[in-house]
C-alpha cells in the first residue's frame, strides 16, 4: 500500500477557536493527485493551512508523514518534505525568474535545470523580473520553486486563480508528470472542477466546512449533477 502522507481524521479547524471546517476526514497517499473542491468559503484554504501547521487543529487529528502536524513547528514539517503553494504564489516580484528559483535552501544549477525541464516556458524569460510575468508564468514559477526542493507532499491552493482555462490545461499535466516521476502526493484546490477531475486520482467536495462527496476522479465526474448541486450555484462547472 502507498504511504499515507497526509491523514486527516474528524478535523475541526478555523479561526480564533471557532471551527469553519467540521468533522473532516480525508487523506493523500504518495503518488496520487487529490482534488479538494467546493464553492467559495467552503473551507478548502482553511483545511490546507491546518494541514501545513499554519493554523492550529481545534479538534480531531492531522498527521503529516505519520506524525501529528502540531507536534513540530511548521518549518520542520516543511523540511521533512511538505511544500505549500499559497494562493498569493509568494514570489519575490523584484527578483528575476532565475533568482526566485535560487532562493530555496540548497538550490543550485541543477535546481534551475529541473525547473526548466518541467516548465520550458520559463527558460527564455529567466532574466525577467517575476513581477512582470503573466499570471500563468507566475504560477509556473511558484510551482517550479517548490518542486525544486523535491517535496514529498505538495499542496497547491487555487492553482488556476486568475488564469485562463487554456493555461490551466497546460499546467495540470505538468503536475501529473511531477507526481509520476517523483512519487510525491499532491493536494490541489482547483476551481476548474472538470479540468481538476480529469487529472485527479481522487477528490473531495466540501460545502459549508464538511465533506459532501468523495470518490475517484471518474466517480465524481460521473456524478456531475450532484457535484453541481453541491456548489449551490457557485463558480464550479
Ligand atoms: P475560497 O475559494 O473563497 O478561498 P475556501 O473554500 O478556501 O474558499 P476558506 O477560505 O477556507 O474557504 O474559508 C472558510 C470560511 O472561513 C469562510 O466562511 C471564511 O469567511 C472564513 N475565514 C477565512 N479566513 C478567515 C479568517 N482569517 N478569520 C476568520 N474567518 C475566516
Amino acid at each position: 500500500m502507498a504511504e499515507r502522507l497526509l491523514d486527516i481524521r474528524h478535523l475541526d479547524a478555523g479561526y480564533s477557536g471557532v471551527p469553519v471546517v467540521r468533522d473532516l476526514t480525508m487523506h493523500v497517499e504518495a503518488g496520487e493527485i487529490v482534488a479538494l473542491l467546493g464553492p467559495n468559503g467552503a473551507g478548502k484554504t482553511t483545511t490546507l493551512l491546518t494541514a501545513s501547521g499554519l493554523l492550529p487543529v481545534i479538534g480531531g487529528e492531522v498527521d503529516v508523514f505519520g506524525a501529528p502536524v502540531g507536534a513540530r513547528p511548521a518549518h520542520r514539517v516543511a523540511r521533512e518534505g511538505l511544500a505549500h503553494v499559497l494562493e498569493d504564489r509568494s514570489l519575490f516580484t523584484s527578483m528575476t525568474v532565475e533568482e526566485n528559483l535560487l532562493v530555496g535552501a540548497g538550490a543550485d544549477a541543477n535546481t534551475i535545470r529541473r525547473a526548466f525541464d518541467y516548465f520550458p516556458a520559463l527558460e527564455p524569460i529567466r532574466s525577467r523580473r517575476a513581477g512582470l510575468l503573466s499570471g500563468g508564468e507566475q504560477q509556473m514559477l511558484a510551482i517550479a520553486r517548490v518542486i525544486t526542493g523535491a517535496p514529498r507532499l505538495l499542496m497547491i491552493d487555487e492553482m488556476s486563480l486568475g488564469l485562463a482555462p487554456i493555461i490551466v490545461e497546460r499546467l495540470l499535466p505538468v503536475i501529473r508528470r511531477i507526481v509520476d516521476e517523483t512519487g510525491a502526493g499532491v493536494l490541489l484546490i482547483e476551481q476548474h472542477v472538470h479540468l481538476a477531475l480529469g487529472i485527479a486520482d481522487r477528490g473531495y467536495v466540501l460545502a459549508h466546512g464538511t465533506v459532501t462527496m468523495s470518490g475517484t476522479g471518474a466517480e465524481l465526474r460521473a456524478n456531475r449533477h450532484r457535484l453541481r448541486d453541491s456548489y449551490l450555484g457557485g463558480s464550479g462547472h
